[in-house]
């Protein structure tokens, strides 16, 4: 599970362990979100602060595929492309997202 949770999606089990990932990887596939979904977590935004982004699978290390909002111009990803995990700050609301590697100003 990526961001890491305290139980299992699945079966609810608290018994998950840690694993440490790379923070980069390349964008296996993506869509882009063109309307404000409807609940959390993405209560940050507002109709009219809403902006459309990418949600995409990113694969690391060529072996595990994680979904991940994507920071940048939806217009300019594609299949392959390189990115490294960043974290953002939606309104007072930290989410992880990958970015390209060229993205400035992100941590
Ligand atoms: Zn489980």
């Amino acid at each position: 599970m990526f961001p890491l949770r305290k139980r299992c999606v699945v079966c609810a089990s608290t018994e998950v362990s840690r694993a440490l990932l790379p923070g980069c990887g390349t964008l296996w596939t993506y869509t882009v979100q063109r309307f404000m979904p409807p609940s959390p977590p993405y209560a940050a935004c507002t109709p009219e602060t809403f902006s459309e982004f990418g949600v995409g699978y990113v694969e690391l290390d060529g072996v595990v595929r994680v979904e991940s909002r994507l920071f940048g111009d939806p217009e300019t990803f594609y299949i392959g492309m390189e990115l490294k995990l960043v974290t953002l700050d939606l309104g007072g609301e930290s989410q992880y997202a990958f970015a390209p590697l060229d993205a400035v100003g992100l941590s």
